[in-house]
């Protein structure tokens, strides 16, 4: 369980972090999104004791991470894939980490294993693709078995196939009762691997969900025969709605609702039905466009 109570972070006179609040539960995968500059990083850092917050707190499992006995055997953290050392391979990665954790080599071999990097442990890190070394980040956060994750942009660099495989594990993480969040600033990246949402922009919390909460929230996609006509006969019957650059419209209201109102103007539809995944984007887009520069303190 992560709990993060009113964290605030500024630095000089402008504010990183504001004022921001939420938990993650066991069993679940949050994904913490929201555009470049909008906090993230300063979250997850303020949540594993690598920045001091201005005010408020965060916690893993009850305590703060300072506070944790052996934090690596309770929370692993993957902040920066990009900072681990160049030459050394990635077997000797693990192995500093697991002498430092105090769990046996035999568990460095085993994690090697599971994120598919067996045969490329004795290549130099500088030789190693983003991916390989998100991979590799991953193994490192899994190696003390923990029982929270926390990941910052694990999906930055990783192929299709990556991406796909990072989901099983994390999935299968969180099935065993682990508490997973991960950060993204693409929802298309995270949209299938998380089960809730935790959206940032501007330093502040603009959305937090379950995907499916927020899903209903995005409304009805509608497309008619006349696109001018249709948006005139549905605003003219007091629905609020959203031109989007394909020409359908996103309408805050039920699909039955759009159509009677539709048939009672004439509009012949070609498509009505819930504003899936692309409404959620759109929905983020809308969240974020107008708060990704941080606020002033
Ligand atoms: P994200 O991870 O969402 O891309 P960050 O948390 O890295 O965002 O950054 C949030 C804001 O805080 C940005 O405007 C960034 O420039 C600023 N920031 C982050 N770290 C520092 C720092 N050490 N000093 C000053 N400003 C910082």
């Amino acid at each position: 369980m992560i709990t993060v109570e009113n964290l605030t972070k500024r630095y000089g006179s402008s504010t990183a972090v504001k004022d921001v609040s939420f938990t993650v539960e066991p069993g679940s995968i949050t994904g913490f999104l929201g555009p470049n500059g909008a906090g993230k990083s300063t979250t997850l850092r303020m949540l594993t004791g690598l920045t001091p917050p201005t005010s408020g707190t965060a916690t893993i499992t009850g305590k703060r991470y300072a506070d944790l006995p052996n934090p690596g055997r309770v929370v692993g953290v993957m902040l920066d894939a990009a900072a681990q050392h160049p030459g050394r391979t990635g077997r000797e990665t693990l192995q500093l980490s697991a002498s430092l954790l105090g769990v046996p080599k035999s568990r460095v071999e085993e994690m090697l294993e599971a994120v598919g990097l067996s045969s490329a442990a004795k290549r130099r890190v500088g030789q190693y693709s983003l991916g390989m070394r998100q991979r590799l980040g991953i193994a490192g956060a899994l190696l003390g078995d923990p029982a929270v994750l926390i990941l910052d942009e694990p999906a930055n660099g990783m192929d299709p196939e990556g991406i796909r495989w990072m989901r099983g594990l994390l999935q299968d993480f969180a099935g065993r009762g682990g508490t997973v969040i991960l950060s993204s600033h693409l929802l298309g990246e995270v949209q299938a691997t998380v089960d809730r949402l935790v959206v940032i922009g501007g330093g502040r919390i603009v959305a937090n969900g379950s995907l499916e909460e927020l899903l209903a929230g995005s409304g009805t996609l509608v497309r008619g025969l006349d696109p001018i006509g249709l948006n005139q006969a549905l605003t003219a019957a007091g629905l609020s709605l959203e031109p989007l650059t394909d020409g359908a419209l996103r309408v805050d209201a039920g699909a039955e609702q759009v159509g009677r109102a539709a048939a009672a103007a004439g509009q012949i539809l070609i498509e009505l039905r819930q504003s899936d995944g692309a409404g959620l984007e759109e929905l983020f887009f809308q969240l974020t466009a107008t708060t990704d520069l941080p606020a002033a303190a």
